[in-house]
């Protein structure tokens, strides 16, 4: 029996990744819940699963889970949310934005298998991850769909050997704005953004995949879970969201993962690696699949992507600062303080304040994200 801890249980992943164990009560059992303010769906995930701890993004919530369970251990804050990362077989990170960064780290110091939701953490954190990674034995196996379809890929290859591979080739949905003009953009609501065309995801993810600043987080995301220069990682735009991500080797062999869109099988992935577990989500029905198409992304209408390639060509605390201003726009455009396509606009801004300190350890990374997040709510401000 293996256990795990869901942190982000109450999210998309990590429901999502509930209804992967119910599915598996042989093999898997939840030891640790980790979730932010939503006590009402805790408490029903403690009922059913039973864990041994729980920790709540804060005190009120903690509190309540508490008065509902005598003997169960209930904390909050972020300690507790690193030591919880410590306390499993494995470790689903789940949770939204920066605050997923603890629970990386922690989890890679403890020697862990991390299974990574949280693509945040390791693109604010990249050179500090990228230590942590070189010193444990800790191992990642990414959850994000490109990346768990590039891992597949070059499994057979063997991961770690980056001599055969030409190059990285990261699908995108395109978003809900695909075949949207300029014009068009500027009148986007929120309810607009939360559209997506493939996939039923978390607010904040969704609005990046509106803006593809998604894809701008996958390419850095990549780059730090795979070791491939930025050069050597391209987008292409798939609008069927079947095509999961290909990499194309040195022979030009180009080996894709094909499966339709339910992140259920890449967490299942990350839970049974290095087997594969028994199950039919994402099961391609091929009798009606007919075509699968590809397309070029717009970087002139989708500034995001170039923004990207940019604080991940810069390096060290870079993308913390495009991270940091992502969060802070896009928490401002679902507030409805700015339009859609000031987000980008804000990130540009923040990122030509870049101080451009080095990330040796992991206070330069809170440093940066901290000072990137006062910069960008001043450009907000004044916008
Ligand atoms: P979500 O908003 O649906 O869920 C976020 C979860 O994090 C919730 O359980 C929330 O309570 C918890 N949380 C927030 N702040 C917390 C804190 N300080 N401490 C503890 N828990 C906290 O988000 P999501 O769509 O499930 O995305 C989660 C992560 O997975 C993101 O990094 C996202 O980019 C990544 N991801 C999501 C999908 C998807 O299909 N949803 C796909 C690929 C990658
Ligand atoms: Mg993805």
């Amino acid at each position: 029996m293996t256990s795990v801890a869901v942190l982000g249980s109450t999210g998309s992943i990590g429901t999502q990744t509930l209804d992967v164990i119910r599915s598996n009560p042989e093999d898997f059992s939840v030891e640790v819940l980790a979730a932010g303010s939503s006590v009402d769906s805790v408490i029903k995930q403690i009922e059913e699963f039973k864990p041994s701890s729980v920790v709540m993004a804060n005190a009120e919530a903690c509190e309540k889970i508490k008065s509902e369970f005598d003997s169960l251990q209930v904390y909050h804050g972020k300690e507790s949310l690193e030591k919880a990362a410590t306390q499993s077989d494995i470790i689903v990170n789940a949770i939204v934005g920066f605050a997923g960064l603890p629970v990386t780290l922690s989890a890679l110091n403890a020697g862990k298998r991390l299974a990574l939701a949280n693509k945040e953490s390791l693109i604010a954190g990249g050179p500090v991850v990228r230590k942590v990674r070189e010193s444990t034995n800790a191992e990642i196996i990414p959850v994000d769909s490109e990346h768990c379809a590039l891992h597949q890929c070059l499994r057979g290859n063997g991961v770690n050997s980056n001599k055969s591979v030409k190059k990285l080739l990261l699908t995108a949905s395109g978003g809900p704005f695909r075949e949207w003009t300029q014009d068009q953009l500027k009148q986007v609501t929120v309810e607009d953004a939360l559209n997506h065309p493939t996939w039923k995801m978390g607010p904040k993810i969704t609005v990046d995949s509106s803006t593809l600043m998604n894809k701008g987080l996958e390419i850095i995301e990549a780059h730090e879970l795979f070791g491939i220069p930025y050069r050597q990682i391209d987008v292409v735009v798939h609008p069927q969201s079947i095509v999961h991500s290909m990499v194309e080797f040195i022979d030009s062999s180009v080996i894709a993962q094909l499966s339709m869109p339910d992140m259920r099988l890449p967490i299942s992935y990350a839970l049974q690696y290095p087997e594969r577990g028994q199950a039919s989500w994402g099961e391609i029905d091929w009798k009606s699949l007919n075509r699968l198409d590809f397309e070029k992304p717009n970087e002139e209408i989708f500034p995001c992507l170039s923004l990207a390639y940019e604080a991940g060509q810069i390096g060290e605390t870079a993308p913390a600062w495009l991270n940091a201003a992502n969060e802070i726009a896009v928490e401002s455009f679902l507030e409805g303080l700015i339009a859609w396509v000031q987000i980008s606009e804000v990130i540009q801004r923040t990122l030509n304040e870049c101080d451009g300190n080095l990330a040796e350890e992991e206070n330069d990374i809170y440093a940066a994200d901290k000072k990137a997040r006062a910069i960008a709510t001043e450009i907000i401000e004044k916008l």
